[in-house]
């Protein structure tokens, strides 16, 4: 309602630290609204890609790591005429298989196969994360596939934390690596960090909000308490990577705007709410100018170091993105690549392109993502109550 707007006006955060009235704001806003828009819930991408780093060495067979992929008749069919039409190339040019071959320098596959280790490409791409060839690509509906618990475990899923915590990731100084970081450790470096570790808490937090507990779905306070409760950076880390991508969205509030981007599917209606919706959530107080730079203030980001620095933390950050095609889990794979696009273009816009031209695809995964997250933090209040009663019934 206008009052609980004009409260949240009143109220603009310290940096870091923005009020759970807000975050509950947004939440809602948002699960209300993506799962009502086709627009933000079919996501094409390639989950059959193959790992370029090692040999995959398992598959979760279980039922719960499955992707439901979506039938013809539950596309847009402007969409499914046009799969390989979406802007792929930056500098708006038609862009061909082959440039986006190109990101990547293939032949390190073959001998990251071969060694069974981790070889991070260099190639001099401005892209934050890895490309999906349109080709390869299929079409995912998201409310099919919630991110929820899986089973995935073991040595395959910790492995792949390993490698995204790994210092090969970070071309930087390795201080970061433990979570405490020392006041020396650049900025640039802690917030690469805590978007990694915040996202992981995230998916941890999704893990033990709907976990498969017998025969029922249902809360799992155990997982909340063993992987963030005891770990209270990692709860700060989650604030602060939902900070973030707060921070890119009302940067880059004129580009997500439905007058710059209409959001189209092809269903009149659909469309229609889809712009009503993303209209009332960009006109939050906390999304406008004057309260969203005490958020996250990247100003102090990449000054003189920029030249070398920021191409070293992209290039960084798309490695990491790489390793999602290594999750040996589908419905996992699923959400990373996803979420690692969505905080990938909020990285975009913040470091490099304040009016950027999105494609499709990115916009449904900021707006997923920004979810996501928000629906994290808005959990440990409502875990923390679960807890408090659980030990009063004890
Ligand atoms: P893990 O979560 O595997 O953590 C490994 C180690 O990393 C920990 O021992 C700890 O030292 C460190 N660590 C943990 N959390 C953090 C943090 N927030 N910040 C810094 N360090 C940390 N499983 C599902 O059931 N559903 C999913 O949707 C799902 N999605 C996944 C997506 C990806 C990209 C990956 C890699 C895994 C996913 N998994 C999913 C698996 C899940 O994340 C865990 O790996 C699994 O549940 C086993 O958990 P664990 O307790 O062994 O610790």
């Amino acid at each position: 309602s206008d009052a609980q707007l004009d409260l949240v006006a009143a109220t603009c955060p310290d940096v870091g630290t923005i009020d759970q009235h807000s975050v509950r704001l947004i939440q809602s806003h948002l699960e209300r609204m993506l799962p009502a828009s086709t627009f933000f819930s079919v996501f094409s991408v390639n989950l059959d890609k193959g790992c370029p780093f090692w040999q995959d060495d398992a598959q979760c067979v279980i039922r719960e790591c499955s992707v439901c992929h979506c039938d013809d008749s539950e596309i847009p069919p402007a969409w499914l005429r046009e799969p390989h039409k979406e802007k792929a190339c930056r500098d708006g040019e038609a862009c061909t298989k082959q440039d986006r071959l190109n990101d990547v320098d293939r032949s390190l596959t073959g001998l990251a196969a071969l060694v069974g280790q981790p070889v991070w490409h260099t190639a001099d791409s401005d892209a934050w994360t890895i490309r999906d060839e349109e080709d390869d690509k299929f079409f995912v509906d998201l409310r099919k596939n919630p991110e929820q618990y899986t089973g995935y475990s073991g040595p395959n899923a910790r492995r792949i934390w390993e490698a995204v915590y790994d210092e090969n990731c970070f071309t930087f100084s390795q201080k970061c690596r433990s979570g405490i970081c020392d006041v020396d450790t650049c900025k640039e470096e802690r917030v690469l960090y805590t978007l990694i570790s915040g996202l992981h808490a995230s998916i941890s937090m999704h893990i033990a909000k709907r976990y498969l507990l017998g025969e029922r779905w249902g809360v799992n306070t155990s997982i909340y308490r063993e992987r963030l409760r005891d770990h209270p950076e990692r709860i700060a880390n989650l604030k602060l990577a939902f900070a973030v991508v707060l921070r890119a969205v009302s940067k880059a509030s004129t580009s997500l705007h439905p007058d710059s981007y209409p959001y189209v599917t092809g269903n009149k209606e659909n469309d229609d709410n889809t712009q009503k919706e993303v209209k009332k959530l960009l006109s939050f107080p906390i999304l406008q100018p004057g309260c969203e730079d005490k958020v996250f203030d990247e100003s102090d980001m990449f000054l003189e170091k920029n030249e070398y620095l920021l191409p070293e933390f992209r290039s960084g950050f798309r490695n990491l993105s790489m390793i999602m095609d290594c999750v040996g889990c589908e419905k996992c794979r699923l959400w990373g690549k996803l979420q690692f696009l969505g905080l990938g273009t909020a990285l975009r816009i913040l470091f490099e392109e304040e009016t950027p031209n999105l494609e499709r695809n990115e916009l449904i995964a900021l707006f997923n993502v920004f979810h996501k997250l928000s629906s994290s933090v808005i959990w440990v209040e409502k875990m923390e109550a679960l807890l408090k009663r659980d030990s009063r019934v004890k």
